[in-house]
């Protein structure tokens, strides 16, 4: 499409503040290779390969084929399924929710993520966010609400957790929400009880809305187990929970998730999603409410262990074979994501480097400039490939 498509008609002063997309040459670099015929190995985009599990399919198959399920759902989610999010997490974390003032259906965690803010942040108010972190929070959250972002950064010295106090007093008098994200998407890091804890404590000191994202709680390895933020006390009177399908059930593509907990903030994000959207598929939410019932305990189902032991499999072959070639990181307890430190030269460089080999990685400058020296693998590819990957690295090395 041409420039002139758009005549004299400007972004608004918002879109326009969403920082330029990073990685454009990268894909156009990307495109290029593949053109001339090489074959790529992409560990860049975190997207389960493993499909979703057959009994979920069923249950879709079957749901679709409903006229019941064909007409507008409620943007909060049917009562079913918001029964069911409040019964996985009794089962599996022992939190009770009340599924009609603490639990909202959303269309993918991302979509809530973002939208809360529309609910409460008010042009100029400050939004508390990590960096590196994954985008939303930034851009979809804060920036599109005409928020001020300030950014904690989490850094290697510090376990990769925030700092609370070392933000500006005069930044947390401005500040609506907070947004906090273990087990962390990129660099793979857990949070102890104690910092949650401490979390809390800092939210309720400080008026903030906690927006813990969770999505990642049910993908952890050598039997680490994530909480909910709802275990710890005080967490129902300050934070919403976000979460989804989507990484635990290899459900990316369905968009289905959740936001629950604290009653106001729940609320918040009903009254603007009823102003936007109308709603999950029931059909989805169906499939949603079928795999969440395959918890029967606190343990993970055979399905979800299944898949969680392939990409812990997969995370000791490249950590493993990374470490062996030079290029230094640790095995992450959670995600599907290895984070190294680059061997030399700049984020953007190495991943400029290992693309020449044929092999698409994230420069940790993509989740912000704290990513510098960083680059970020996802396990989204068999044993086979993965050590593939690592061979032809090597090569750049
Ligand atoms: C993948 C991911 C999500 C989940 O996204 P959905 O919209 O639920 O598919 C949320 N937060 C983080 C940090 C993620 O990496």
């Amino acid at each position: 499409m041409s420039e002139g498509f758009f005549m004299n008609i400007e972004y608004s002063s918002r879109a326009g503040r969403i920082p330029p997309y990073l990685f454009a040459e990268l894909e156009r670099l990307t495109a290029e290779k593949k053109k001339q015929g090489v074959d790529i190995i992409s560990l860049g985009i975190g997207d389960p390969d493993i499909p979703t599990p057959k009994f979920v399919i069923e249950v879709l198959q079957e749901e679709v084929e409903k006229p019941g399920n064909h007409q507008y759902p409620s943007s909060q989610g049917e009562r079913f399924y918001r029964e069911a999010v409040a019964k996985w997490y009794f089962i599996r974390f022992g939190v009770e929710l009340d599924p009609d003032k603490e639990v909202c259906n959303v269309m993918g965690s991302k979509e809530g993520i973002a939208n809360i803010a529309r609910a409460f942040v008010n042009p100029g108010d400050s939004v508390l966010v990590p960096d590196p972190a994954y985008p939303v929070y930034y851009n979809g959250a804060t920036i599109l609400c005409d928020g001020k972002p300030v950014v904690m950064p989490l850094l290697e010295e510090n376990g990769f957790l925030p700092q609370y106090d070392a933000i500006p007093q005069s930044e947390l008098k401005k500040s609506k929400m907070v947004y906090v994200n273990y087990p962390n998407n990129p660099i793979g890091a857990v949070a102890s009880n104690e910092f949650l804890k401490e979390t809390i404590q800092f939210a309720l000191e400080n008026n903030l809305i906690l927006c813990y994202d969770n999505a990642y709680s049910e993908f952890t390895f050598d039997d680490y187990v994530a909480p909910s933020i709802f275990e710890f006390e005080g967490a129902k009177e300050c934070a919403v929970e976000f979460h989804s399908c989507s990484k635990t059930f290899c459900m990316t593509g369905h968009r289905v998730g959740w936001a629950v907990g604290n009653e106001k903030a729940t609320a918040g994000l009903k009254k603007i999603k009823s102003n936007i959207d109308s709603g999950c598929p029931m059909y989805i939410q169906k499939a949603g409410a079928a795999a969440l019932a395959s918890y029967t305990s606190r343990k993970r189902p055979e399905v979800v262990e299944k898949i969680m032991k392939e990409y812990e499999y997969r995370r000791n072959v490249l950590a493993d074979g990374l470490n062996g070639i030079g290029v230094k990181c640790s095995k992450p307890k959670a995600t599907f994501y290895v984070w190294a430190r680059v061997p030399f030269g700049d984020s953007l460089s190495f991943v400029k480097k290992v693309l020449e080999q044929g092999v698409v990685i994230t420069a940790g400058t993509g989740f912000g400039k704290y990513g510098e020296g960083y680059v970020r693998f996802a396990l989204t590819q068999n044993e086979d490939k993965i050590k593939e990957a690592v061979e032809r690295i090597s090569g750049s090395l």
